[in-house]
């Protein structure tokens, strides 16, 4: 069957290699995918962000995300690709920076891929100092995010580059043993890159599907239930809470709790050099986010989280949102619940306006936000007002 998109310019044809999409987007198999299907369709799979408020809920940008929804089932290319740098490139760009800055740049593969890609993070350490404290960046848990990686890896290259010259940047890096995983999903990110540009998981391959969603993937055995709530079973999909038991769902939470490489390695690597703080980018949304995801308890640390949060948005011109996570939609397994679960301070940035950067300019301004706001939360972990001690549950 021939499938037609219906838009407000008229009729667009799905291309014959997004058919299996429009399969699933086609309720009523009349062939024609009106606006509705496609909105329900991504609000389902967490494309759509809808942020619920006192007032209500509202989507954010939804018109400019099923627009570019629309293009990319018509197959029509998009100026990203042009200068966003895939992932042989990034770890080039890594290893120069090892290269050029080798008594304060190391680079360490903590893992493999299902392809068989390396994972790779890098660590910067400028001092020997006593009682340093830790922070690791991570981008690209979803393949699509492109602007992500880029700016998890601009962190490096920027606080590198002005060590010198600016005290202030010299005084957080000699105090922070700093960790840079740009690429938590290089099979995914090549794939969306360069094959299929909405795609989101990694590319693990499962019997009946494709994929997990990574920032579902995350488990920890000092709480299990938020990889998966007691009663939502794994052999039912209508139970479903935060995270998707069906494999061709865009949010598949995976088969067991950090059942993929990615995920596993990344959390011994965490655990192994005790890391602290994490700050996890994606996209898209401007919103600085803190956890919980899987419930709408507060946690011990929600003033600190707000005031932390809002000194950042400060310093961007107050353009994001910041809230707990549960206020997008509820998450399971998400890097943000491990991470503060196992006593790390932690917040999730959606950056953006959707998940392709539109211009070169777009994306050296989303660079600079992720930058500038890293570097209020560098120095809020070096001053002591974000906590570092173990994890205490609040008892509500
Ligand atoms: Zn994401």
């Amino acid at each position: 069957m021939d499938y037609k998109i219906q838009t407000v310019r008229g009729f667009e044809k799905v291309s014959p290699k997004n058919i299996d999409y429009a399969k699933r987007i086609d309720r009523n198999n009349d062939g024609i995918l009106d606006y509705n299907e496609i909105k329900d369709y991504l609000i389902k799979n967490d494309d759509l962000k809808v942020v619920y408020t006192r007032d209500g809920s509202k989507i954010v940008n939804e018109g400019q995300i099923i627009r570019e929804f629309t293009d990319f089932l018509a197959d029509k290319p998009i100026e990203a690709q042009s200068f966003i740098r895939d992932y042989g490139q990034i770890v080039e760009s890594m290893k120069k920076l090892a290269e050029k800055y080798p008594d304060k740049v190391s680079l360490e593969v903590i893992g493999k891929t299902f392809e068989g890609r390396d994972l790779v993070v890098m660590k910067i350490s400028t001092s020997n100092k006593e009682g340093k404290k830790s922070l690791m960046i991570t981008g690209l848990h979803h393949a699509r995010e492109w602007a992500t990686g880029e700016a998890a890896l601009n962190v490096a290259e920027k606080l590198l580059s002005e060590y010198d010259s600016n005290e202030v940047v010299k005084n957080l890096l000699d105090n922070t043993d700093l960790y840079i995983f740009p690429v938590v999903n290089p099979d995914g990110y090549e794939y969306s890159l360069k094959k299929s540009r909405w795609w989101r998981k990694n590319r693990k391959v499962f019997e009946k599907g494709v994929g997990v969603d990574l920032n579902r993937n995350y488990y920890t055995p000092k709480d299990p239930t938020l990889y998966r709530q007691p009663n939502d079973k794994p052999d039912s999909t209508w139970d479903d809470y935060g995270a998707s038991d069906e494999v061709n769902s865009d949010t598949y939470r995976g088969p067991y709790g950090a059942s993929e490489e990615e995920i596993k390695a990344l959390e011994k690597f965490v655990n192994d050099k005790k890391i602290q703080t994490v700050i996890d980018i994606h996209s898209y949304g401007n919103m600085i986010l803190f956890p919980w995801g899987y419930t709408s308890d507060p946690t011990q640390w929600d003033t600190i989280y707000k005031e932390v949060g809002n000194e950042m948005n400060g310093v961007v011109g107050k353009k994001y949102r910041v809230m707990q996570s549960i206020n997008l939609y509820p998450t399971t397994g998400a890097s943000q619940d491990y991470h503060h679960a196992e006593g790390r301070f932690t917040y999730t940035f959606e950056i953006g306006n959707s998940f392709f950067p539109s211009s070169k300019k777009e994306l050296e301004q989303l660079k600079q936000e992720v930058l500038d706001m890293t570097k209020v939360f560098l120095k809020n972990l070096v001053n002591g007002k974000i906590p570092t001690n173990k994890y205490e549950v609040i008892q509500s």
